[in-house]
């Protein structure tokens, strides 16, 4: 393991407490800076993400090791219920997390699926792909490899959290012995939050002065899953994909349309065809409308009843994001400073449900 000079710029990645010295877990030493306009993108919930990802970059940092302590921020952060610590749980009401990364330089992959009990599974991921020969580990298997290198094990369901879960679970089947409370005696952050999503995630790549590539993709996953159940987030091709001589890219939304179409191998294949990132994008939303035949899945239209987003740079630095429906936006620095920028999409607006 390398632990680079800029160690302690990850450690100040900004997760909180115990597991944060392990965000340096094979790292790379930083690099002199390159000649190149290094870019970072990520999905809507990554402002501070690409904002810490480029400062790293600026500092030398191996564009991978810059996305991981990146999307560290919103792992460690209790109020983004979609990811890492603060996640919404299981069925259960256990939290179960999803991540992947890869690195361009060494076309490297690894991911963990349903890991309990770790703040940082992109972190982990990086060590599956440094550490051994595989590129996925799951579940006890991914939880006992992560305590092997040291990671530190903590409750990941926090007290908001787990209120939404509660209401979910006492709201959830007529037959059920649950009771909830009357609306106005449910916690703020229930009443705030309940209804509004199903789930979330966060993807960030990143491209150095180099003009090399990283991505990760990290999330808690669907919201109130099947315990075991894993999206597109940790599988290679689907909830992201890269290849150092074409592009990055990744997705966030219903896992399981990716899972059926590969969608971000199809990006990176667009792109490597010489599609326009916008189009590359664009296309994997089309691929999406195409396959998806379950009636359980359309709307009256035909049209997908849920959404999922797309994000990807070139190799040139070029990059688009775009989701089926319209509306969303990504994060981006494009050296100048951190912003969110408006996505393309196939469908002004979804039909109320
Ligand atoms: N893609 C994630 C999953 O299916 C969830 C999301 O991004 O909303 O697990």
């Amino acid at each position: 393991m390398s632990m680079g000079v800029n160690r302690r710029e990850f450690l100040a990645a900004g997760a909180a407490g115990v597991s944060a010295s392990m965000l340096a877990l094979g790292a790379e030493a930083a690099k002199p800076v390159g000649p190149k306009r290094p870019i970072v993108i990520a999905s809507g919930n990554g402002l501070k993400t690409v904002a810490k990802a480029m400062e790293l970059l600026r500092a030398g940092a191996d564009p991978l090791d810059a996305a991981i302590a990146g999307v560290a921020i919103v792992e460690a952060d209790p109020e983004d219920h979609t990811v890492g610590y603060g996640g919404i749980p299981n069925e259960e009401g256990v939290v179960e997390l999803d991540a992947a990364v890869m690195h361009g330089p060494t076309h490297g992959g690894g991911s963990v699926a349903s890991l309990r009990n770790i703040m940082h599974p992109a972190a982990v991921a990086r060590v599956v792909m440094k550490r051994t020969d595989h590129c996925l580990l799951v579940g006890e298997g991914a939880l006992k490899f992560a305590r092997a290198h040291g990671f530190e094990e903590i409750n990941l369901l926090t007290p908001d959290a787990r209120k939404i879960w509660l209401h979910w679970k006492e709201t959830n089947g007529k037959d059920s012995d649950w009771i909830a409370p009357p609306f106005d005696e449910l916690d703020e952050v229930v009443k705030k939050f309940f209804g509004i999503r199903k789930h979330g995630t966060i993807h960030c790549s990143a491209l150095d002065t180099h003009g090399d590539l990283g991505c990760t993709t990290t999330t808690s996953g669907l919201f109130y899953k099947i315990p075991g159940r894993v999206g597109d987030s940790p599988i290679l091709g689907a909830g992201l994909w890269l290849d150092n001589e074409v592009g990055s890219a990744g997705s966030t939304g219903r896992g399981e349309a990716n899972l059926l179409n590969l969608s971000s191998h199809t990006i990176v294949e667009e792109l490597r065809r010489g599609r326009d990132p916008k189009d590359a994008v664009l296309e994997a939303c089309k691929h999406i409308v195409a396959t998806n035949k379950n009636p359980r899945l359309r709307d009256p239209k035909g049209r997908p009843n849920f959404n999922v987003s797309f994000y990807c740079v070139a190799k040139d630095g070029r990059y688009a994001g775009a989701a089926l429906y319209a509306g969303g936006k990504m994060a981006v620095h494009d050296g100048d400073d951190a912003k969110l920028v408006d996505m393309a999409a196939l469908y002004d607006m979804k039909n109320p449900e």
